[in-house]
């Protein structure tokens, strides 16, 4: 095994996800501590300050970078290109690093059916809950605060799962791919088969020295407690994703989301339909007969509305603009509302007298409804 290279992201001290700025000023630091000037003569000072540029050359070019994340020391190896593949399976070429460039380029190449790089970065899952909010809430948007547990990235190691100051060594029996080649031999001949490395778990990493915190595994779990942002217009089992709140990604991919799936809880007074509001106000005989001045209830609050003289009971009316937001942003819907007559009980002699006397004023002059239906009934 050639010896071990140092994670470049460890060398700077800066974690996976570090911004550009951050890199550069760890250099600086780092430069500063091992330039051969302000350590002369020291030789473990002068390798630091290689190896620090190298790290730094890497990490600051958005392109090695990019392969570096994705396939660790292989991919910016200059020795990768020269080396080709000949020699390699006999010969004293360092597999550890050409391990993940063959199971991420070469995929099947090595003998069928090979899994991906295992160290290749992998986005989190996503994590899926559900909330349940008010008729209003949902109709105008409202705040919440949720509370997940999850896998975060361990701060201790940066998800490494190496204790600091260590980093992983790659496994030397399946060069780093996790998987390793078993040849039977069968009555039809000999078969090559992939299956997981059993020194290595399938990891293709070998952890000496465990991170504490995480036990190695690079992460931890957590509470965490979220802001929800539930935008207006929002509708019974609709779900929204807040992105990068899921569980933490490995070999610094990115996290899952998180998904909530919205249940309205149901109103007293008002149904929804789309972005309408629909429902059903009980008027008095008089006020359907005389009409009046009624107050109906909105999302809003209560608002006006003149009953036209001579109402139907099932007569449905328009509140234009009084219905639920659109989720877009674009209008509202209208509110309808259908009213009832109810019928008066229990009325004292009076009031009984005084009906039969409204009655008898009504005579001959049937309603038209009741005309038109009898004359239906004698066909
Ligand atoms: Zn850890
Ligand atoms: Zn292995």
């Amino acid at each position: 095994m050639a010896e071990q290279k140092r994670d470049y992201y460890e060398v700077l001290g800066v974690s996976r996800g570090a911004s550009e700025d951050e890199i550069k000023k760890a250099y600086k630091k780092m430069a500063r501590k091992y330039h051969p000037d302000l350590n002369p003569g020291d030789k473990s000072a002068e390798e630091k300050f290689k190896e620090v540029n190298e790290a730094y050359e890497v990490l600051s070019d958005a392109d090695k970078k990019a392969r570096y994340d994705q396939y660790g020391h292989a991919g910016v190896d200059p020795n990768f290109g020269a080396g080709g593949f000949g020699g390699g399976f006999d010969g004293g070429f360092d597999f550890g690093d050409l391990g993940d460039i063959f199971g991420s380029f070469f995929g099947g190449g090595f003998g069928g059916g090979r899994r991906t790089n295992p160290n290749a970065p992998q986005r989190g899952e996503s994590i899926r809950m559900s909330i349940a909010i008010s008729f209003e809430e949902a109709a105008f948007g409202c705040e919440k605060e949720v509370t997940v547990e999850r896998y975060e990235t361990c701060d201790t190691c940066h998800g490494s799962g190496c204790a600091p100051g260590t980093s992983p060594e790659v496994c030397p029996d399946c060069h780093g791919t996790g998987t390793v080649q078993v040849r039977r031999q069968t009555p039809m001949g000999v078969f090559a088969t992939s299956a997981p490395c059993a020194k290595c778990g399938g990891k293709g990493r070998i952890i000496h020295q465990p991170c504490k915190d995480c036990r190695g595994s690079g992460m931890v779990w957590k509470k965490k407690t979220i802001q929800a942002s539930i935008p207006a217009g929002i509708d019974n089992g609709q779900t929204i994703s807040i992105r990068g709140q899921g569980n933490a990604g490995k070999n610094g991919g990115p996290a899952g989301d998180l998904l909530i799936t919205i249940t309205v809880r149901p109103h007293e007074l008002f149904r929804r339909e789309g972005t309408s509001v629909l429902c059903e106000a009980p008027i008095t005989f008089t006020q359907a007969v005389l009409g009046a001045e009624l107050e109906i209830p909105t999302i809003d609050g209560k608002v006006k509305y003149t009953l036209p003289e001579g109402t139907q009971s099932g007569t449905t009316f328009r509140l234009k603009g009084k219905g639920i937001p659109s989720i877009n942003g674009r209008g509202r819907g209208d509110q309808y509302v259908t009213v009832y007559i109810e019928t008066p009980k229990n009325l004292n002699k009076e009031q009984k007298e005084a009906l039969r006397k409204f009655a008898e004023t009504m005579g001959e002059s049937e309603t038209q409804g009741r005309k038109d239906f009898f004359k239906k009934f004698k066909k």
